[in-house]
């Protein structure tokens, strides 16, 4: 399984410290769950999700009286996934595409370095792998380099990328970019921004501004904010989720770098702790490493 392999450092560690956290004891008590504790942790899910999920098992410990260690990973994986429900409706997170809105816009957030043109060209090839006509908007208007990068994804993917030169006013590439498609018949838009978080009022205006403008074009745009988040990153990668919650009004999540971190737990944490369902998540450089997001696969890797 590709899911399996590329997320085998989250498992290894979290599976491993887990088998730590219980070893020589047959009961779960007091100190089985501080251990559990400082495992959810340092796997990064965050304090409050941490803190949320050792709360359940206390109170199930409470109630039954007793709990075998040997039960408590079909019981935490009980409760991850049960927190992942209140986020992930169903099995698959993949963006649905409604075919009466036409194009369907995706606005697409994050800091720079964590993977957001990467995401963008892959996200592109699966669209027009499903038979969708895609457009690139290159709305990182900050740096040359984000809008060379965007442009080698759109050839490698042989898609249409809008763009101008760099220091332009990203609203205005997106406005571009959306009556191309429009004239074009698109079915997707893919909008890139520029990810300054160093003055957030900046962003939240530059967003807006975006925003506004490409409605003059598609009025109920954008479809959908997803924001683009490096899961190699713990804590900062909340502190993103949290700047950009408060800048704009971020309806999914894609997790990259999966591949590379021990950390995987950053997906469960942030998911609960923003109540946003992760749609994809990155495991590798290459044009086919992104997956639609699965809880089910994704806590089972963890626990297998
Ligand atoms: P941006 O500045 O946010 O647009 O970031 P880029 O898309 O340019 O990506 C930054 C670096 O991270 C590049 O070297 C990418 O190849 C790499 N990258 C992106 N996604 C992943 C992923 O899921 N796994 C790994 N290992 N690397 C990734």
């Amino acid at each position: 399984e590709t899911l399996d392999k590329g997320l085998e450092k989250s498992k290894e560690s979290f599976f491993g410290k887990l088998g730590k956290a219980v070893a020589g004891k047959s009961k779960v008590d007091d100190d089985v769950l501080d251990n559990l504790e400082e495992v959810l942790v340092t796997s990064d899910v965050g304090v409050n999700t941490t803190l949320k999920i050792i709360e359940r098992i206390e109170e199930r410990v409470a109630r039954d009286k007793y709990m075998g260690t040997d039960e408590l990973n079909g019981i935490l994986r009980e409760e991850i996934a049960g927190l992942l429900s209140e986020t992930h409706v169903g099995e698959e997170q993949e963006f649905s595409i409604p075919t009466d809105k036409k194009p369907y816009v995706i606005m697409v957030v994050g800091v720079n370095g964590v993977g957001k043109t990467t995401t963008i060209g892959k996200l592109a090839h699966q669209f027009k792998n499903q038979g969708l006509k895609v457009v690139l908007g290159a709305g990182d208007t900050f740096r040359a380099a984000a809008i060379d990068q965007l442009q080698v994804w759109a050839e490698r993917v042989d898609v249409p990328i809008i763009k101008q030169k760099m220091g332009s006013d990203p609203a205005s590439v997106a406005f571009d970019t959306l009556n191309s498609a429009v004239a074009d018949n698109a079915d997707i838009v893919l909008i890139d921004t520029a990810g300054r978080l160093h003055n957030k009022i900046n962003l939240m205006n530059e967003l807006s501004k975006v925003k506004r403008v490409m409605q003059k074009v598609v009025p109920d745009a954008p479809h959908e904010v997803l924001l683009v988040l490096d899961g190699s990153t713990g804590q900062n990668a909340f502190e993103q989720a949290k700047q950009f919650t408060k800048a704009t009004e971020v309806t999914s999540l894609a997790v990259t770098k999966l591949d590379g971190t021990a950390k995987g737990g950053v997906v469960i944490g942030i998911s609960d702790q923003f109540q946003i369902p992760v749609k994809y998540i990155g495991v590798g450089e290459g044009i086919e490493d992104l997956q639609v997001f699965n809880k089910f696969e994704f806590v089972d890797s963890f626990f297998k």
